[in-house]
């Protein structure tokens, strides 16, 4: 663990004992120096960023095959495609937002500029998770390059073998007196997390997503906080029953269940349960064949530790399709448990494997006090041919991001904010909301240094008249 290799700046390790002193302020006094500011500097380590993508796809590919056996095609849509996508679309618009807003003035500022100035914050830490472990530091890190910050950027420590490859390869790309690589896990976290940054972006846990905002409280630094939660997906009586199941089973066993907006359980009358279930079956057979193990388009749970926590989830309810597993290969087949119980273990956590359970409720009223009754999730669908049920579940609930009569697909919109609410997060991104994320709207008042007899009834003394009594 430590700094990614290649040339990177100077690290002082001693100082106060804090090994990561000297890389901030090594990256603070090339923030300071301004050569993160013009709009050529910002956009030639953004195309940099595109070649990273384009010469190490392949190895890309590899490291997240052999992380979590990640399918290619997974791979490729979501951390190569999306990241190209947020890429070009800050490449394009850059420009138009990095101007100046100007804004409404009053009669006695007619002559002066009103505006408010996209300001870099400066050192920006970001920090992330195994799950997408390319797609999750390369869009926020395409942000704060785009809004003329430094960074340094802590990818996870569990998806090993990403680690390695970013730590190893990114410098080759990136100008080493501003950005960096810091790798490790908790403790490296820890210890980063000592520093004052002037922005924290995480995405991860809500457990950990505590940890680092309490740490940035000690420097009243501001954070982004990207977390997970179980997220419900109702499916109402009148649907398209063979399009549900095709929708569901995509986004649930999508990266073997392991993303953060995976639909994490259904809600449905029991009626519905019943007529789902071999529509269920079909879409999986469809998509992974008779035996899913053999699928080259069906993903492993990454690490042994997961593997187990997430094993131990299928005693829930009756397993209704699936539920093998296959410790060696950390294999779990993707599940669907019926009749499963508000009480039961799987329902008392984020499951992020793919077990897909089904929560019989009386109708759709009875699912949103559900909803309601738990901690606002990241995503909320809702499945109806009536697009007023649709509508109602979208009206009478809370969450980061909501997708209806559909999966995951809101995620791919770089015009719509992602973000959590809640226990599922803080703030927003994704295309615009990015650079704003990573942006200080500084609000700017240039006034002219004429007309000074405007200013007279503000100036001392105040008079009866200048109080217009
Ligand atoms: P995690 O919270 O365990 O780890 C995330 C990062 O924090 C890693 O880089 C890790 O090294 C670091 N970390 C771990 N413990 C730490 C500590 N005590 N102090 C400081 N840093 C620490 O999360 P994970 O297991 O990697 O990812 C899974 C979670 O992330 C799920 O809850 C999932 O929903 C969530 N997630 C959210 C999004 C989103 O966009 N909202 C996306 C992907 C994953």
């Amino acid at each position: 663990s430590g700094i990614g290799k290649g040339p990177m700046p100077l690290v002082c390790s001693t100082v106060c004992g804090n090994p990561y002193a000297g890389l901030v302020s090594h990256l603070r006094a090339s923030w300071l120096s301004g050569k993160t500011r013009p709009l050529e500097y910002r956009t030639a380590q953004l195309e940099a960023l595109g070649r990273f993508l384009d010469d190490k796809k392949e190895e890309i590919l590899e490291a997240t095959a052999a992380d979590m056996g990640k399918p290619s095609f997974e791979a490729y849509f979501s951390e190569i495609l999306l990241c190209k996508n947020e890429l070009n679309v800050t490449l394009n618009n850059l420009c138009h937002w990095m101007k100046d807003e100007h804004v409404d003035k009053n009669l006695v500022m007619q002559l002066d500029s009103a505006f408010i100035r996209k300001d870099p914050y400066g050192v920006v830490l970001i920090i992330s998770p195994w799950n997408y472990p390319i797609h999750l530091f390369l869009v926020p890190l395409i942000g704060a390059i785009a809004a003329g910050n430094c960074v340094i950027v802590k990818p996870s420590e569990i998806s090993k073998n990403t680690e390695r490859l970013v730590a190893e390869t990114l410098s080759c790309y990136l100008d080493n007196d501003c950005f960096a690589v810091v790798t490790g896990g908790v403790q490296e976290s820890t210890r980063l997390l000592e520093n004052k940054f002037d922005y924290i972006f995480f995405t991860g846990s809500p457990r950990v997503g505590r940890i680092v905002m309490t740490a940035a409280a000690k420097h009243l630094t501001p954070v982004t906080l990207e977390l997970g939660g179980k997220n419900p997906c109702y499916v109402s009586d009148t649907c398209d029953i063979p399009n549900v199941a095709r929708r569901v089973v995509w986004g649930r066993f999508f990266n073997a269940g392991q993303t953060c907006i995976a639909p994490d359980y259904l809600l449905c009358s029991l009626e519905m349960q019943e007529k789902l279930m071999p529509a269920l079956r079909e879409a999986i057979v469809e998509f992974f064949g008779p035996n899913p193990q053999e699928s080259p388009d069906f993903g492993r749970i990454v690490g042994d530790k997961q593997f187990q926590r997430v094993r131990k989830l299928l005693c829930s309810g009756r397993v209704a399709i699936g539920g093998q597993t296959d410790e060696a290969e950390r294999y779990i087949a993707p599940t669907i448990l019926a009749d499963v119980q508000p009480s039961d273990p799987v329902m008392q956590e984020e499951i992020f494997g793919p077990i897909l359970p089904i929560v019989v409720v009386a109708n759709m009223d009875e699912a949103i006090d559900f909803i309601n009754a738990r901690p606002r999730p990241l995503a909320i669908y809702a499945f109806s041919c009536d697009s007023k049920v649709v509508n109602q579940v979208l009206e009478r609930t809370s969450s980061g991001g909501f997708c209806g009569n559909d999966t995951l697909m809101h995620v791919a919109l770089t015009s719509l904010p992602f973000g959590g609410i809640g226990n599922s997060g803080l703030g927003r991104y994704h295309g615009k909301f990015t650079f704003d994320t990573f942006s200080h709207h500084r609000g700017c008042l240039h006034r002219s240094m004429g007309l000074e007899a405007i200013n007279a009834p503000r100036y001392p003394p105040y008079t009866q008249q200048k109080l217009g009594l």
